[in-house]
């Protein structure tokens, strides 16, 4: 897949048009929730053009991701965002992706969990969805402090999303996957590739590299307290 392009739209229907126009969103729910959910909204003012295909600065040394690494996460894991479907998004940052995420799987009880390290990144996606989605809050979406090198209930979520590299497949989140779902993670340290993991019936997972990528480091803290599950 070519990357190597630029979006020069000044709305997010033109940068999706983009997007679509490559090849990078072809699935109709994907496009939907990709329009669903303003990327300028979970943006940090004058930190760069939002609809310009690029990572850029949210505080705190993180980025929000570039517009085709989300569509590329999406379009992975659309067959295991239906409506009523459980998903955890790890390192949620901006709250886009658990947005976007959450657009699909809303109704039939349908819910979207974010977790994120930085508490004040976890503030300022809250306010970013209030402001342009507030409905999510109410449909299933949640967003709180946590972190994803932690332990989760097991066999809940359908798909899982982590928006930092891994030095490994964190066991912890497969051990959350429901057998026959997917997890869309960055893995590796000084080489990164982005990889699906399917947990299989017997508990196994499977682990799939597809591309190259750069993450910012899924952090191993301590720090976080909290009893998770
Ligand atoms: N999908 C997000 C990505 C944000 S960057 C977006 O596009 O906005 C990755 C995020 O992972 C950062 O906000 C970082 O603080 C968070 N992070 C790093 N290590 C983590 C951990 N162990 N648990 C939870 N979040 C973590």
């Amino acid at each position: 897949m070519n990357f190597s392009w630029r979006s020069r739209s000044t709305t997010n229907d033109g940068l999706l048009d983009q997007l679509k126009g490559y090849g990078i969103v072809k699935d109709k729910r994907v496009e939907a929730a990709m329009r669903a959910v303003d990327r300028a909204e979970y943006c940090v003012r004058g930190s760069g053009d939002p609809y310009t295909d690029q990572p850029l600065p949210i505080g705190y040394g993180q980025t929000i991701s570039a517009p085709h690494m989300h569509a590329h996460c999406l379009e992975n894991l659309e067959d295991h965002l239906r409506p009523g479907g459980h998903v955890l998004d790890v390192g949620s940052g901006s709250g886009y992706l658990a947005a976007a995420m959450m657009t699909m799987v809303k109704g039939k009880g349908g819910a979207v969990k974010g977790v994120e390290l930085v508490p004040e990144l976890v503030e300022f996606s809250l306010e970013n969805v209030r402001r342009a989605n507030p409905d999510l809050l109410s449909e299933g979406l949640s967003l709180e402090k946590g972190d994803g090198w932690l332990d989760f209930k097991e066999n809940v979520f359908d798909a899982i999303h982590v928006g930092a590299a891994a030095s490994q497949v964190p066991p912890a989140l497969v051990k959350a996957l429901k057998p026959g779902g997917v997890m869309m993670i960055p893995v590796g340290v000084h080489e990164q590739y982005l990889c699906m993991v399917t947990k299989k019936e017997d508990g196994e997972a499977d682990v799939e590299r597809m591309l190259g990528v750069r993450y910012v480091p899924l952090v191993r803290s301590r720090s976080v307290e909290q009893k998770q599950m």
